[in-house]
């Protein structure tokens, strides 16, 4: 049974990617549907304060209150204790079902149903509902996660194992969470929350292969896990691929969003900030497309803003595994696991140095509230897509009043500034062979 979705974008999936895209679309003024299922198995996954606040921004109030915290986020890398930042639980499903909650009462229309294919014609694409149903819409977004993209990857990080979930109850009902690298390779992140506790754990493939066949005895055997599991019995335990790889962002009428684009490192905690991120990149490419501006310049945008991301997660990654690595090799070999995770993606410094002699102003494409317009933008080497503002001041007429050694136009942007003013020099002093401000 076909029907046209009367919408002008349909979205797959209603996970945080679908649900912030269909929120964004909404708010301008776009017909948007999204159809999808809630995630079913159980999890509980830790967000950070922006994440929380970026689900307050989009009037996810419902999903937001999901959260518990804050909790201090308890860190033992390589030996070293930090309690760098705080962290909220979500308990998934819950988290999830709020989402399409959120979603119906802003009036965006869902269907929950199980999509059983999605696929591009040349001008519209097709969603077709495990009920026989048919929907097409001239626009179409996968967010339907990681599973989904596998075999779309452009590359993917050599190494990837699958994360190995444990469940088990508690009676202990305070909220509490910690990461930890383990001393034989790997690392863990444990949390407890509502009388549940949760391991999930990345493991070289010997041990799990090894711990798999007897996961209570293992634990408890486990130096480093055995004192924060305590002596309950595991409930459940399964693995989720974890594979890490980024696609091309659009096959023909469907562009890819969240995890469907772009599957990171666990490691990082940061895959549903990554997530509602991506929906605010993707929102303005749609609008404007819509609105009739040409599609290459869009996607080239959208392609390398989507890639800087994930080579700077990818790096930001290494350095950590480098980090329990070098720590290792004081006292012993370290593990392998360490060691093949030390070089990929490649060797580059995460930042690159800045150096005034470098910093060029030029134009191009930047995100001007809900579309995409072409901006006078500042080039440096770490940021090769152009700055457009810092603390929401255009960037370029200071740096060129800078450049063009004209102090009195740059006190008078900096006055212009306002309140704005003082994170503006700040950031600008950052760069510490960049000429004073006046
Ligand atoms: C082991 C592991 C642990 C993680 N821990 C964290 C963490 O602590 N913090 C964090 O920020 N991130 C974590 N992540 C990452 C996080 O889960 C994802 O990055 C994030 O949920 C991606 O959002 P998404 O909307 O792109 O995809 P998803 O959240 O996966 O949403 C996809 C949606 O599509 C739906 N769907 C899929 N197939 C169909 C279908 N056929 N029909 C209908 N609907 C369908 C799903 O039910 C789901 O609702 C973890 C990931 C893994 C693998």
């Amino acid at each position: 049974m076909h029907q046209d979705a009367a919408s002008q974008v349909i979205i797959a999936g209603g996970g945080p990617a679908g649900a912030a895209l269909a929120v964004l679309l909404h708010r301008t003024g776009l017909r948007v549907i999204l159809v999808g299922r809630i995630r079913e198995y159980r999890a509980i996954e830790g967000i950070s304060r922006r994440s929380l606040q970026a689900l307050h921004g989009l009037g996810l109030t419902r999903t937001a209150a999901c959260a518990v915290g804050p909790l201090p986020r308890q860190v033992t890398w390589g030996g070293e204790a930090r309690a760098p930042n705080a962290e909220w639980l979500l308990p998934r499903p819950a988290f999830d079902a709020a989402l399409l909650q959120d979603l119906r009462e802003a009036g965006i229309r869902v269907i929950e149903a199980r999509i059983t294919a999605l696929e591009s014609g040349e001008d519209r694409v097709r969603l077709y509902l495990a009920d026989g149903r048919m929907l097409t819409a001239p626009w179409g977004v996968e967010a339907r996660g990681r599973a989904t993209s596998r075999r779309q990857f452009l590359d993917r990080a050599p190494w990837s194992t699958p994360a190995w979930i444990l469940r088990g109850k508690t009676a202990v009902n305070t909220p509490d969470s910690a990461a930890l690298s383990l001393s034989d390779g790997g690392w863990a992140w444990w949390s407890r929350l509502e009388g549940q506790q949760y391991l999930q754990l990345a493991l070289p493939e010997a041990t799990l292969h090894h711990a798999r066949r007897a996961p209570d005895a293992w634990l408890a055997a486990h130096p480093d896990l055995s004192p924060l599991w305590g002596r309950t019995k595991i409930h459940h335990n399964y693995q989720r691929p974890s594979t890490i790889g980024r696609t091309r962002v659009r096959e023909k009428r469907l562009w890819r969003l969240g995890d469907a684009a772009m599957a990171i490192d666990p490691l990082s905690g940061q895959g549903i900030f990554n997530a509602l991120s991506s929906a605010y990149g993707l929102a303005p490419v749609l609008n404007s497309l819509i609105q009739g501006a040409c599609l290459a310049p869009l996607e080239r945008f959208h392609q390398r803003r989507q890639d800087a991301q994930y080579w700077r997660f990818a790096r930001a990654g290494r350095d950590f595994y480098r980090q329990a690595a070098s720590r290792d090799s004081m006292t012993a070999v370290p593990s392998p696991y360490w060691v093949r995770r030390c070089h990929w993606p490649d060797l580059q410094p995460l930042h690159l140095p800045e150096p005034w002699t470098r910093v060029r102003i030029g134009r191009g494409l930047a995100i001007s509230g809900s579309h995409l317009a072409e901006r006078a933008l500042v080039f440096t080497p770490d940021q090769p897509l152009g700055i457009q503002a810092v603390a929401g001041i255009p960037l370029a007429p200071l740096v060129e009043a800078m450049q063009s050694k004209d102090h009195r136009r740059a006190a008078t942007l900096l006055a212009d500034a306002g309140p704005s003013a003082p994170a503006l020099i700040r950031w600008w002093a950052d760069h510490p062979d960049w000429p004073a401000l006046p």
